[in-house]
């Protein structure tokens, strides 16, 4: 699931500080894919294969980047709330927490009047029934550990914008989740060290292989 982020990344060949080479640097799109299935790190990092897109998930990804392009020219505009009428918008952020060895981009940060930060995160699928998926409300905490760490902050709710639907879902941020997700980069670390085979999170017969990596996963 090479994400538009992921794109970004290659396209600006940003450079990332060195780290201890046991210690890999994980991306916000890792502790996605891990909430989504840990077994897409084990085929990432440690198999490196590469996912099989559908046409459809390819199209998905290129009016993602659409979108972003369209919030690059309205820069001041936010449009979600009248509390956020004055707020400063920021796009395409690149973070690096060095604490964590965590990297990432995030969409959109809104900081407002009041100092506050909320990440921002643009989805080309529907909702959940009208919520947020379990990967995307703990990408968006990952986004928001790297706000803590690069603003000196303490995030408290984000925003995914579900763009098919127009359903843009406020959530608060808490720090159970926080610790959370620090215990889960514990967790990808350790699949990428130990090389091990972490289990699927939904049942084979369930699973739409969504990830792109069906055709290696049935051999497994
Ligand atoms: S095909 Fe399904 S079970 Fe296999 S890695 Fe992908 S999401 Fe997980």
């Amino acid at each position: 699931m090479a994400s538009t982020k992921n794109m970004f990344w290659k396209r600006k060949k940003i450079k990332l500080p060195t780290s201890d080479v046991s210690e890999p640097f994980i991306s916000v799109t890792d502790v996605k894919h891990y909430f989504y299935c840990p077994r897409i790190i084990y085929f990432e990092k440690v198999l490196h294969a590469k996912p099989m897109l559908g046409s459809q998930q390819e199209y998905s990804q290129e009016l993602h980047e659409e979108y972003v392009k369209k919030e690059l020219r309205r820069k001041d505009a936010i449009f979600y709330s009248r509390e956020f009428v004055g707020a400063e918008k920021m796009l395409f952020v690149q973070l690096i927490s060095t604490k964590l060895n965590l990297q990432g981009v995030v969409d959109c940060i809104i900081k407002t009047k009041r100092k506050e930060f909320i990440p921002v995160d643009y989805k080309n699928m529907e909702s959940n029934r009208g919520k947020p998926w379990m990967d995307h409300k703990y990408q968006l905490t990952a986004y928001a550990l790297l706000i803590d760490e690069n603003y000196s902050t303490c995030v408290k709710r984000g925003i995914i914008n579900y763009l098919p639907e127009k359903r843009i879902i406020q959530l608060e941020i808490t720090p159970t989740m926080k610790t959370h997700v620090k215990r889960v980069l514990g967790h990808i670390k350790r699949i990428i060290k130990e090389e091990s085979l972490p289990p699927i999170r939904v049942a084979r017969k369930k699973c739409s292989g969504g990830c792109g990596y069906k055709y290696l996963c049935k051999d497994f």
